[in-house]
């Protein structure tokens, strides 16, 4: 769901819900559970009851023809009523709105008679599990929403999240085969998150938008410090895009040296972005604002070619190493996008190594296997960043093929005085040695874990000792006053 779905799903919304309606409709409109039998879906399928089905139109305004439930129009309703009741005694209470997870694929892998099938076992299991007194609904497509009159504030809220998250995880029968989902969840509790029904709802929305930008199965509830951490989000998100535009995206270099003599063999390219107002941003919180807002790939490709170009000024026998995100490992086109870039570039891609994590490679590992074997056979050569951070599996090192893993710094910077750190590094670099991977150990602060990484056996290394990331005139400027070509065989100082 991004930004531009969640504005149209909001319009939607309030062209389906009138702002008001007369009292006399209320009385009239059906709610969940007493929905008359024309109207329910197995109905849809009986001739007679089709011809019936037309005829109450005020009562239809209200029911979603596919589950039977009430619709967004019993939702506006519901909460008016439960206001005014509460008018007086203003106790709180909850909406909520829950939205399944990859449900499209699912409806595009299996058809759309399925997908209607899930939709209504989704909602006989939430009529079924919800406290007494709540009202269920479905707003459209995959989405749902609840009201619950006795829920009072975000704990108690995110108590009923869980059990409906799980309630929903249990496969679903669908003929011959079952099928499993996730839903994530927004809350938002009456009056603290919105007295008005269009703010309260606005509120769940906006919980339930982070919970989707945070992966799948999460579960938010609305407060203040949500709001303000969404809005600073759109905010960096305008200026990062405005900064894409107008180029002002730059790439810095860090350099990667073989620890037994000391040279450089490579840089790593690394995101740089200051803004003007916002000042030096971090690509950690820029790069996953670009996946998870969807222009990742903009980004990345203007990156590359700044890097790739960057690299040719370099002495021919360094590598340029460059990080893939998560987003480029689900999408097919990455190997040839890369490839294009660099050969428009004219760098040789047995002078480009990838980075990715292991988390990045979860979501979709037959995917990026294939993305990975792509660009191994055109040359490139691929390193598993973060090595021991993450959702780590050995397994995955026996299944994909790697040319280098990176050991995370959080092992390297306690090499010195923790002996478990030690093992761990120790253990890698044998295994790595067993397997015929290169091995870099990441974040070099000092000598002395210079030395200790040396002493292992740890091929290569990079880190502020070594040199701290710098521009692309600065990477030349360095290159020139201290890299010697390897024949010369005469470490740099540094
Ligand atoms: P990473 O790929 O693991 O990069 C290494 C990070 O460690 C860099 O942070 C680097 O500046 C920092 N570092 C290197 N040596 C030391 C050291 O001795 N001490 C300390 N404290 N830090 C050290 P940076 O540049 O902030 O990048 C953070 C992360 O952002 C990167 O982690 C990478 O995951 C991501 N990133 C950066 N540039 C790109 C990019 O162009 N594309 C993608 N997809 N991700 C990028
Ligand atoms: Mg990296
Ligand atoms: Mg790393």
């Amino acid at each position: 769901m991004d930004q531009d779905e969640k504005t149209s799903r909001q319009k939607e919304r309030s062209r389906v819900a009138p702002q008001s309606r007369p009292a006399v409709y209320a009385a009239m409109s059906p709610r969940a559970g007493d929905v008359p039998a024309e109207y329910h879906p197995s109905a849809l399928h009986d001739p007679a009851a089709r011809s019936r089905y037309p005829t109450d139109l005020h009562a239809l305004a209200f029911v979603d023809p596919l589950t039977g439930l009430g619709n967004a129009n019993r939702l506006r309703e519901t909460v008016r009523e439960i206001a005014t009741e509460r008018a007086a005694d203003p106790a709180p209470f909850t909406i909520g709105l829950a939205n399944l997870d990859g449900f499209k694929p699912l409806n595009d892998l299996f058809g759309h008679d399925a997908g209607n099938e899930i939709l209504c076992q989704v909602a006989r299991r939430l009529e079924a599990c919800m406290p007494d007194g709540s009202t269920v609904i479905r707003m459209g497509n995959d989405e749902f929403a609840f009201v619950l009159p006795l829920v009072f504030e975000r704990k108690g809220a995110e108590r009923i999240g869980h059990m409906l998250k799980e309630v929903l995880q249990a496969p679903f029968d669908l003929a011959e085969r079952t099928v499993r989902l996730s839903a994530s969840f927004g809350f938002a509790v009456y009056p603290f998150a919105g007295e008005a029904y269009d703010d309260l709802l606005k509120s769940a929305d906006t919980a339930l938008y982070r919970s989707k930008r945070r992966g799948r199965g999460q579960i938010t509830v609305y407060s203040q410090e949500i709001a303000q951490e969404m809005r600073r989000a759109t905010q960096l998100e305008q200026a990062l895009r405005n900064a894409i535009i107008a180029d002002e995206i730059d790439v810095h270099f860090q350099p990667i040296v073989s620890l037994d003599t000391d040279m450089v063999v490579g840089f790593e390219a690394l995101a740089r972005w200051c803004d003007r107002d916002l000042g030096y941003v971090s690509p950690a919180v820029f790069v996953p604002l670009a996946e998870e807002r969807g222009f990742i790939d903009a980004l990345s490709e203007t990156l590359l070619r700044k890097a790739a170009e960057a690299a040719l000024l370099w002495p021919k026998e360094l590598f340029l190493s460059f990080n893939l995100s998560s987003a480029q490992l689900m999408d097919l086109s990455t190997s040839s996008t890369v490839l294009a870039i660099i050969h428009r570039v004219g760098l040789d891609p047995r002078r480009l190594e990838l980075e990715i994590t292991e988390t990045a490679m979860m979501s979709d590992a037959d995917m990026a296997q294939k993305i990975v074997k792509e660009l191994r056979d055109a040359g490139v050569r691929i390193s598993l960043d973060d090595f021991g951070t993450g959702q780590s599996s050995l397994g995955r090192l026996r299944d994909f093929t790697f040319d280098k893993v990176k050991i995370d710094r959080s092992f390297v910077c306690r090499i010195v005085n923790d002996r478990a750190s030690e093992h761990i590094i120790k253990a890698i670099v044998t295994m790595c040695d067993g397997l015929g991977l290169e091995v870099v150990a990441e974040g070099i602060e000092d000598f002395a874990e210079a030395l200790k990484l040396k002493g292992l056996g740890c091929g290569m290394g990079q880190g502020y000792f070594y040199g701290k990331p710098a521009d692309a005139t600065a990477t030349l400027r360095y290159l020139r006053e201290r890299y010697l070509p390897t024949d010369a065989k005469r470490p740099i100082a540094i």
